[in-house]
């Protein structure tokens, strides 16, 4: 199959993407990233989230083991935000950018990363993800929890000690309209059916771009992946949130996305950086919520070992994104990796 000058359709997102594998095969002379694995010290008293350390604020970290989780001390939203003086005139459209910031380290250790950390830490990491959502959903001016990490230097990540973010939003996301329009328009023209299971046993591609599968979820690489090497963790029951994962599926989910992230350190020949999100269900209430199927999607911005993808020209323009690889090698090589 060739996949040059193929439109996709993303079913998800609801917008089509340009699959242009041909692109790859252009001359570089632009930028490359480092694939140099200079390791970094267990303990590193410069950083604001190893233990002991005193931050910014003045707090002092705890000596923790395991998984420690702080607000932010930088937050983009703030649960103090001052509310703007109400105004009628949308050119002049203001609100408090409320909410909360959270930080969640993965490991005392500021060496590693989520593929190095232990199957047992790994599975304290996953109960954290859940306990926060939980939490944070109470508040009822929380709309949507997204859960991200930003790993690596090529994503801008601040502090490479492994951690992740919440963000506690005060309104649903673009993106998240998008997906719970999107997913609530097929339940309801196909009888009920959930979107994303259909895509994980689509007979036409399953075999080609299932990369993992598990007891209680799959990893596909997406039919109309917007990334080169992007993957979903899929749980197989549709629950519409972390939350609603039973300690069996919450752990078969940690260690199957764990194994994931090792499947990138294996194909880039270093901790791969990445970009993962966190797709739960917006909590505002919305009817079409309950058609929400929970998802983690790995979004690496590289387009080989050594090239960055940058969102640039067109895309930037667009916002339909041109996608250099074909998706079907991309799980070929995702799958081969670790073999
Ligand atoms: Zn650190």
């Amino acid at each position: 199959m060739t996949a040059n000058w193929q439109r996709r359709w993303h079913p998800l997102l609801d917008q089509w993407v340009v699959i242009a594998a041909n692109s790859a095969q252009r001359p570089w002379s632009g930028v490359v990233t480092s694939t140099d694995t200079a390791t970094r010290p267990q303990h590193d008293p410069a950083c604001y989230l190893c233990p002991g350390v005193t931050r910014a604020s003045g707090h002092i970290n705890p000596d923790y083991d395991g998984v420690f989780a702080i607000d932010n001390d930088f937050p983009a939203l703030a649960t103090h935000a001052p509310e703007p003086a109400p105004t009628e005139d949308l050119l002049c459209k203001t609100a408090a950018a409320s909410g909360q910031c959270r930080v969640l380290c993965w490991s005392p250790r500021h060496d590693l990363t989520l593929a190095d950390i232990s199957a047992a830490q790994m599975c304290r990491v996953a109960e954290l993800w859940q306990t926060e959502v939980a939490t944070i959903e109470l508040n009822p001016q929380v709309k949507q929890v997204l859960i991200f990490e930003n790993k690596g230097v090529e994503t801008g990540a601040s502090n490479l000690h492994p951690h992740g973010q919440i963000y506690a939003l005060p309104f649903v996301s673009d993106n998240a309209q998008r997906m719970r329009g999107a997913q609530a328009n097929y339940a309801k023209t196909n009888h009920g059916d959930d979107l994303l299971n259909r895509l994980i046993n689509h007979p036409a591609h399953k075999d080609t771009l299932l990369v993992d599968q598990s007891e209680h979820c799959s990893v596909i690489v997406p039919f109309a992946a917007r990334f080169s090497y992007e993957t979903w963790v899929v749980p197989h029951r549709p629950v519409s949130s972390i939350t609603e994962l039973t300690p069996a599926e919450l752990h078969d989910l940690a260690l199957t996305y764990q194994r994931n992230a090792q499947r990138y350190d294996a194909l880039f020949q270093r901790p791969a950086p990445n970009i993962t999100l966190f797709h739960n269900a917006p909590c505002d209430d919305h009817t079409d919520n309950k058609h929400w199927h929970f998802h983690i999607a790995m979004q690496p911005p590289l387009r080989d070992q050594t090239k960055l993808k940058y969102l640039a020209g067109a895309e930037a323009g667009m916002n339909n994104i041109v996608n250099p690889l074909q998706p079907e090698q991309a799980a070929r090589q995702l799958r081969d990796s670790l073999s």
